[in-house]
C-alpha cells in the first residue's frame, strides 16, 4: 500500500524528518483539542436524543390513548416542532467557561499553550480549568506521532492515526460515563472491515473472523457471568469495541488484546480499589483497557505473539 501514499510526504519525511514529525505532532495536538469537545459533548448529545425519543414515544402513546382523533395528535406534534431547543452538537454552541459563561476566544483555545499561558485558569473569572484538557491533547499528539513513526509514512500510518483518535475519545467517554457510544464503535468496526478489503492491516478473512469472534467472545463471557452471578459484568459497548478491534487486528490479535487488557485491567483495578478503599462490587469500565490493549496490538501484534511463543516454547 506504500505505493499509493503521496510521494511528496514520503520524501518530506526522509529529507526533513524533524519537520515531518513536528507537523504530525502539531496537527494531532489540534485534533486532540477537538477530541476534548467530542468527549464532553457526545454523551450530552446522546442523553438529549434519548430524552427526546422517550418523550416523543410516550406523548404519541398517550395521544392515541386519549383521543382516537388523528388530527388532534398532528396538532400537538406541530406545536412541539415550533419550540425546538437551541442546537447542541460538536460545532454549536461555541465553547464557554462552565462557571462564568465567558466565550473562549481563539487565542485561549490553542492546545496546551493557552493552558500554560493562562496558568490553568479562565481568562475572565479565573476559575481553574481541568488539567485533563491539555493532557488529552498531549496524549493524542504523542500516541499519533508514535504510531506514524512506527508505521513510517504510509497508508497504515494514516489509518492508525484515525484509529487512535477514536480510541482516545472512547477511552475518556467510558471513564466519564461508563458508556461506549455506538456513534464511535460502529463506524470504527465498518472502517476496519472496509480497510481489510485493501489489505491495509489484515486480510478480509482475518478481519471478518476477528470482528465476529471479538463480539461473540465477550458476549459469551457476559452471559456466563450473568448466569453464574446474576450480575452484569460489562456492557454491550464492550462487545462492539472488541469487534471493531478484531476488524483492525484480525482474529490473531484477539487473544493478545484480551490478555493485555485483563492484565492491565487487573493491575489498575487493584490499584483503584486500594487507593479508594472500596469493596469489590465497584464498577470499573473495561473499555479503556480494551482501547489501550487494542492500540498496542495494532502496532505490536507480531512482536507480542512471537515473544509469547518464545517464552512458552
Ligand atoms: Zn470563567
Amino acid at each position: 500500500m506504500n505505493a499509493s501514499f503521496p510521494e511528496s510526504l514520503i520524501t518530506l519525511s526522509q529529507v526533513y524528518p524533524v519537520f515531518f514529525y513536528a507537523l504530525v505532532f502539531i496537527v494531532s495536538l489540534m485534533v486532540g483539542s477537538f477530541l476534548n469537545v467530542v468527549i464532553y459533548r457526545l454523551p450530552i448529545m446522546m442523553e438529549r436524543t434519548w430524552k427526546r425519543e422517550y418523550q416523543e414515544y410516550f406523548s404519541e402513546q398517550s395521544a392515541t390513548a386519549e383521543s382516537p382523533n388523528a388530527e388532534h395528535a398532528t396538532d400537538a406534534k406541530t406545536h412541539e416542532d415550533s419550540q425546538q431547543p437551541a442546537p447542541f452538537n460538536l460545532v454549536k454552541p461555541d465553547s464557554t467557561c462552565p462557571s462564568c459563561g465567558h466565550k473562549i476566544r481563539a487565542w485561549e483555545n490553542i492546545p496546551v499553550l493557552s493552558y500554560l499561558f493562562l496558568k490553568g485558569r479562565c481568562a475572565n473569572c479565573e476559575t481553574k480549568i481541568s488539567i485533563r484538557y491539555p493532557l488529552v491533547e498531549l496524549f493524542t499528539a504523542l500516541a499519533c506521532t508514535f504510531a506514524v513513526f512506527h508505521f513510517g509514512p504510509s497508508v497504515q500510518a494514516l489509518w492508525a492515526v484515525g484509529f487512535t483518535f477514536v480510541l482516545i475519545s472512547l477511552l475518556f467517554i467510558d471513564i466519564d460515563t461508563m458508556l461506549l457510544p455506538d456513534q464511535l464503535t460502529l463506524p470504527l468496526l465498518w472502517t476496519g472491515l472496509l480497510l481489510s478489503v485493501f489489505n491495509v492491516f489484515v486480510s478480509p478473512t482475518d478481519a471478518i473472523i476477528g470482528a465476529a469472534a471479538g463480539y461473540l467472545s465477550l458476549w459469551s463471557v457476559y452471559w456466563l457471568f450473568k448466569l453464574a452471578t446474576g450480575k452484569e459484568g460489562m456492557g454491550y459497548g464492550d462487545f462492539k469495541l472488541l469487534a471493531a478491534l478484531g476488524a483492525f487486528t484480525g482474529w490473531q490479535g484477539l487473544p493478545v488484546i484480551i490478555l493485555l487488557s485483563s492484565f492491565v485491567g487487573a493491575i489498575a483495578g487493584i490499584a483503584i480499589m486500594v487507593i479508594q478503599n472500596k469493596g469489590k462490587s465497584l464498577a470499573i469500565p473495561f473499555g479503556p483497557y480494551l482501547a489501550v490493549a487494542g492500540w498496542l496490538t495494532l502496532l505490536y501484534k507480531s512482536e507480542i505473539i512471537s515473544a509469547y511463543l518464545d517464552m512458552v516454547l
